[in-house]
C-alpha cells in the first residue's frame, strides 16, 4: 500500500508525494536555526478578551501585529502603509472573500456583481467566489474573455498563482467606476520576485503563510485605502468568526519583528536564504526539464530595490541586486497532447490541475515549497518521466 506523503520520516521510495498544496514547509530549517527568538509564551490569563484595540475600526486586530506588519512593509519597500487601514483575517482565503463581499455590497444593485481573474488563475478563487452560493457576486472566470456591461471586480495576483507573471489588470475599464480590483501580493516578496516598486493599491492583500512559511497560523492582512470598505470587509470577518486568533497575531507579530531584524543581518537575512534556497532549486528543475518534452515559463530579471539596498554593505555589490523570479510554484507545461497531472499521478507525485487554473490539461502547478527530501524526490521521478519518453522514443 502506498503512504501520502506527511511527516518528515516517511520512507520517500514509494510514497505518493503531495505537491498540489503550496503548503511552505521548506523554511522550517531557518526557523528551527533562529531557535527561541521566535518562542511566545502566553498563560492562562492571558488574550481572553474577543477585542484587541477598541478604538481601531479593525477592532480584533492586535496592535503590535499592526505595528509589525507597517515595519516590515517599510523595511522591505514593497507596498505602502500610510492612510490605509489594516484588516487582519484568518489568513488571506477569508480576507479575499471579505474584499469581494464587501465590494459587491458597496456596489449597490440587483444583479450580481461579476468577478473574475485572467487565466491561469488561482485556482482557490473558484471555490471562495462560488461555494456559499452569495446572490451579491458570481463567478465569471476568465478575465481576458470578460466583456460583460455592470460591475465587477478584478483578482490580480501578482507575481501570478500559478504561473509565476508579472501581473496588472487585464479588463482595463478606465474612468468605469464599477470596476473595481483586489491586488493579492501574497508573493511580492524578495524570496520570490524583485521588489521593482512600492506597491499603492486601493486593496492589497498579503499572507503570513508565504512569506515565512507560517502557513498553520492562518494570518493574513488587507491593505485597504477606503474606509468604508474597510469596514465591510470588518463586518464580514466579525459575522464570519468574531475576528481573529489572538494567539497567532501575537506569534506572528512576534516571528514578523524577527524577520524585520534579519532584514539587515549579513548572516541570517531571511529573504537571502529564501532566495537562495529557491534559486537553487529552479536550477535544478530547469536542469531536469532541458532537452525534455516538458515546458517552464522563462522570467526577465529585474532590479530588486530591496537587495539593492541590504546587499550595499557587501564588497560586490553587483551580487543578488539583479535576480529572477523563484516563484513559489512551478507551472509545468508538456508539448505532448497528455494529461498532464494524470501522468503524473502515474509517478505518484500529485500536482495541481491547469485545468482548475482556468487553463488546459498539458500543464499543472507543482509546489516548489515542498521539505528538500520530498524535493528531491520530485526531480528524481520527473527525470524517470523523461527518461521513460526517450526509451518509448
Ligand atoms: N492568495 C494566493 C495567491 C495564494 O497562493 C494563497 C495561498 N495558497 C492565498 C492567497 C491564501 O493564503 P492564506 O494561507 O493566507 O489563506
Amino acid at each position: 500500500m502506498v503512504k501520502v506523503e506527511n511527516t518528515k520520516s516517511i520512507a520517500m521510495s514509494d510514497s505518493i508525494i503531495n505537491l498540489d498544496h503550496g503548503d511552505p514547509t521548506a523554511y522550517e530549517e531557518y526557523w528551527r536555526k533562529i531557535g527561541d527568538r521566535c518562542t511566545v509564551t502566553i498563560r492562562g490569563c492571558d488574550l481572553m478578551s474577543y477585542f484587541s484595540d477598541v478604538n481601531n475600526l479593525c477592532w480584533f486586530l492586535e496592535p503590535e501585529l499592526a505595528e509589525a506588519i507597517k515595519e516590515l512593509h517599510g523595511a522591505v519597500g514593497n507596498a505602502a502603509t500610510e492612510d490605509r487601514y489594516i484588516v487582519v483575517g484568518t489568513g488571506s482565503t477569508q480576507l479575499c472573500q471579505a474584499a469581494v463581499h464587501a465590494l459587491s455590497l458597496l456596489a449597490g444593485g440587483t444583479e450580481p456583481v461579476s468577478v473574475v481573474a485572467a487565466a491561469p488563475y488561482y485556482s482557490t478563487y473558484v471555490e471562495e467566489t462560488t461555494y456559499v452560493r452569495s446572490g451579491m457576486y458570481k463567478w465569471e472566470g476568465d478575465a481576458w474573455r470578460f466583456d460583460k456591461k455592470g460591475p465587477f471586480i478584478e483578482l490580480v495576483t501578482s507575481p501570478n498563482n500559478p504561473d509565476g507573471t508579472i501581473r496588472e489588470t487585464v479588463v482595463n475599464r478606465p474612468d468605469d467606476e464599477e470596476a473595481k480590483v483586489i491586488h493579492d501580493f501574497a508573493y511580492y516578496w524578495p524570496h520570490y520576485t524583485p521588489i521593482t516598486h512600492c506597491q499603492d493599491h486601493d486593496i492589497m492583500l498579503f499572507t503570513f503563510s508565504k512569506i515565512t512559511g507560517h502557513a498553520g497560523s492562518r494570518i493574513g492582512w488587507a491593505l485597504v485605502k477606503d474606509k468604508e470598505v474597510a469596514k465591510k470587509m470588518v463586518e464580514y470577518i466579525i459575522v464570519n468568526s468574531i475576528g481573529v486568533s489572538k494567539e497567532s497575531q501575537v506569534r506572528s507579530a512576534k516571528i514578523l519583528k524577527v524577520l524585520k531584524e534579519t532584514c539587515t543581518s549579513e548572516t541570517e537575512n531571511f529573504f537571502e536564504y529564501g532566495r537562495e534556497m529557491m534559486k537553487n532549486r529552479w536550477e535544478r528543475l530547469r536542469e531536469v526539464v532541458k532537452e525534455s518534452d516538458f515546458t517552464l515559463p522563462k522570467y526577465p530579471e529585474g532590479y530588486c530595490n530591496f537587495f539593492g539596498k541590504t546587499l550595499e554593505s557587501y564588497p560586490d555589490v553587483t551580487v543578488g541586486v539583479f535576480h529572477v523570479l523563484t516563484q513559489a510554484f512551478a507551472w509545468l507545461g508538456t508539448k505532448e497532447e497528455t494529461d498532464l497531472v494524470n501522468d503524473l499521478r502515474r509517478q505518484k507525485v500529485m500536482s495541481r490541475a491547469g485545468e482548475r487554473c482556468g487553463s488546459d490539461k498539458k500543464h499543472v502547478r507543482v509546489s516548489m515549497l515542498s521539505r528538500e527530501d520530498v524535493f528531491n524526490v520530485f526531480l528524481e521521478r520527473l527525470a524517470n518521466m523523461k527518461l521513460i519518453k526517450s526509451i518509448d522514443l
